[in-house]
C-alpha cells in the first residue's frame, strides 16, 4: 500500500497488549487512502498501567483518535469525557476521539456485528437467538440484539456464572445455560439465528466444540454465524453450511467496525458498500 502522507496528516492509532497482529492499521490506512482522507493509522503497544501516560500523549501530540483492544476496553470507561449509548450499554470502549482535548468514548462491537447480520438479510426484531459464550464479544452483541428487538436470547456458556451474569441485564428475555449438549440442542430447537461468540473453531485455538449435532436441531432456514473470521468457514458454519442453513462468519463485523470507527473518527458517513470492497480487497 503506498500511502500519500503529508506533514498535516491526523494522526490515528490502534493501542493493545499485545497488538502487533492487529489488523486495524492495514483496514483503517486502505479506507483512508481509498477515500484520499489526510489521516494516518499506527499501531501502538500499551501496557494497562501505561494507559492513562498514553492518554495524556495522544492528547499532547494531537492525536484525532484510536481504537483500543484487549485489556483496554473496560479501563477505558472511567477515563472517557463522553460515553456513547452504546459504550454506556455495555461498559466498554474500543473507539476514542480527541476534540478540544476531550476524549470520547464509543463501542463499535455490537453495531457492526449488527450490520454485518442485517446486510447477509439476517431478522433480529422477534427473532429467537441461540447465543454460545459470554465473554467480551458475546455481550455487546447479546445488548445490540435485545436493543434491536430480539424476542429472546439463550446464552450457553462453558461456565454458567458468566452466562447468568450476562443475563442480569434482561431477566425477561435472557435465559442463562450451559454448554452441555442437552442444553445446545434444547437451545437450538426454537433458533433463529444461532451465534458462536466463542473462540472455538479459530485458528490457533486448541479443540473445538464436543458435538455439532445441536445444529440438526435447528429450524430449517435458521441463520447460523460465528464471529470467527479464521478461518474463514469454521467446522460450525461448515456444518450448517452442509445442512443448507445459510451463514455467516466474522469478518463483515470486523469490517463494519472499521467503517464505523472512521466515521467517527472523521465526523463522515461513508458508502459501507465500497469501503466493504475495499477492506475485503486489503484482507485477501
Ligand atoms: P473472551 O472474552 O476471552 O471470551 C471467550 C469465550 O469463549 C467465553 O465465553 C469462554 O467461555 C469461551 N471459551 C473459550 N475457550 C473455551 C473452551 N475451550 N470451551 C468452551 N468455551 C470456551 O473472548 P472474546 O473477546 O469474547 O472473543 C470471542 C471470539 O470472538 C474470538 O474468537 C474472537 O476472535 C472473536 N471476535 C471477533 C470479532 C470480529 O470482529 N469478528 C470481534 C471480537 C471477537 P468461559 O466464559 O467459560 O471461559
Amino acid at each position: 500500500m503506498n500511502l500519500n502522507l503529508t506533514n498535516t496528516a491526523k494522526k490515528l492509532c490502534v493501542i493493545g497488549d499485545p497488538v502487533l497482529h492487529s489488523k486495524s492499521p492495514l483496514i483503517q490506512n486502505a479506507m483512508i487512502q481509498a477515500l484520499g482522507l489526510d489521516y494516518i493509522y499506527l499501531c501502538q503497544p500499551v501496557s494497562l498501567e501505561g494507559l492513562p501516560a498514553f492518554l495524556d500523549a495522544a492528547k499532547a501530540l494531537g492525536y484525532s483518535g484510536f481504537n483500543a483492544t484487549m485489556p483496554h476496553k473496560q479501563a477505558l470507561v472511567p477515563l472517557m469525557d463522553v460515553l456513547d449509548e452504546d459504550a454506556q450499554m455495555c461498559q466498554s470502549v474500543n473507539t476514542v476521539c480527541i476534540k478540544d482535548g476531550k476524549l470520547y468514548g464509543y463501542s463499535t462491537d455490537g453495531e457492526g456485528f449488527y450490520r454485518s447480520l442485517q446486510r447477509a438479510g439476517g431478522q433480529v426484531a422477534g427473532a429467537n437467538i441461540a447465543l454460545i459464550g459470554a465473554g467480551g464479544a458475546a455481550k455487546p452483541v447479546a445488548l445490540k440484539l435485545l436493543q434491536q428487538g430480539a424476542k429472546h436470547i439463550t446464552v450457553c456458556n462453558r461456565t454458567l456464572e458468566k452466562a447468568n451474569v450476562l443475563c442480569q441485564h434482561d431477566t425477561g428475555r435472557m435465559t442463562p445455560t450451559t454448554l452441555k449438549d442437552s442444553a445446545l440442542i434444547q437451545a437450538a430447537s426454537t433458533a433463529d439465528i444461532l451465534i458462536n461468540c466463542t473462540s472455538l473453531g479459530m485458528e490457533g485455538v486448541a479443540g473445538g466444540f464436543e458435538s455439532l449435532a445441536f445444529l440438526d436441531h435447528l429450524p430449517t432456514g435458521a441463520m447460523v454465524c460465528d464471529l470467527i473470521y479464521h478461518p474463514a468457514q469454521t467446522p460450525l458454519l461448515a456444518r450448517a453450511d452442509a445442512l443448507g442453513h445459510p451463514t455467516l462468519n466474522g469478518l463483515g463485523m470486523l469490517i463494519h467496525q472499521g467503517i464505523l470507527a472512521l466515521e467517527h473518527f472523521t465526523g463522515q458517513n461513508f458508502d459501507a458498500d465500497r469501503m466493504e470492497e475495499v477492506v475485503r480487497g486489503v484482507l485477501a
